[in-house]
């Protein structure tokens, strides 16, 4: 595996802010679909359409010019339909799944200010962050894993290769703290048990279920909420 354990793990504050999901903050616009910004620069998927994610940005008062990151999980529309984003931006890396259409990937290398990295096994985003590399067999999807002092917050696009591999991908490397995304058909609730942060966002069927059973640890995901970590 080509794999090097970054020495630099977060020990300040990261910021997850939702900035597109299905469900909305008063003030915010709700479509089918998952993005989230990790801290000032980096982007994990783009929702489903450009004026939703631009719309719930300005919301936040994010600074475009500081987004130099871009990850794609998976291929579905509502995770890459905002991908038009990278004109708006200055150079950025973008990193997708190797098994994205030549299509597609062509068209976005073609950008000026794309680069293009293409992801099949766990590779490293930047300082304390990696990717799983593409997991599953049929959709597959990459999954984000950041490294903190508490252990590490996996963040998810839909799940397709199902939660609970990625979460035991992710445990290979630290203790998981915390998980954010879409759960989809996750249904294994137990597995949540000893995990300290638990957002489950989009697709997640059994959301209310898991906001019941947890309480404490888990939180309502909507775009407008901000988890610090
Ligand atoms: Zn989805
Ligand atoms: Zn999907």
């Amino acid at each position: 595996m080509q794999w090097v354990h970054s020495q630099n793990v977060r020990n300040s504050l990261t910021e997850i802010r939702i900035v597109y999901d299905n469900e909305a903050k008063e003030g915010f616009r709700g479509q089918w679909g998952f993005a989230c910004l990790v801290g000032k620069n980096t982007l994990f998927d783009t929702g489903g359409d450009l004026d939703t994610l631009l719309f719930n940005m300005m919301r936040f008062e994010v600074n475009l010019a500081l987004i130099d990151t871009i990850v794609l999980s998976h291929s579905h529309g509502d995770h890459i339909g905002g991908i038009g984003i990278v004109d708006m931006l200055g150079d950025v890396r973008v990193f997708v799944p190797r098994s994205f259409s030549s299509r597609f990937k062509k068209k976005l290398s073609s950008r000026p200010n794309v680069d293009l990295v293409e992801v099949s096994v766990t590779t490293t985003i930047s300082d304390g962050i990696f990717t799983t590399g593409e997991l599953g067999q049929f959709t597959k999807e990459q999954a984000l894993v950041l490294e903190t002092s508490r252990g590490s917050v996996v963040i998810t696009g839909c799940s397709h290769p199902g939660l609970e591999n990625i979460l035991r991908f992710a445990a290979q490397f630290d203790e998981v703290y915390g998980v954010v995304g879409g759960f989809h058909g996750f249904n294994r609730l137990e597995s949540l048990e000893n995990i300290s942060l638990v957002v489950p966002c989009h697709c997640t069927r059994r959301k209310r279920a898991i906001l019941a059973l947890y309480p404490e640890t888990s939180k309502v995901c909507a775009a407008g909420c901000r988890f610090a970590i």
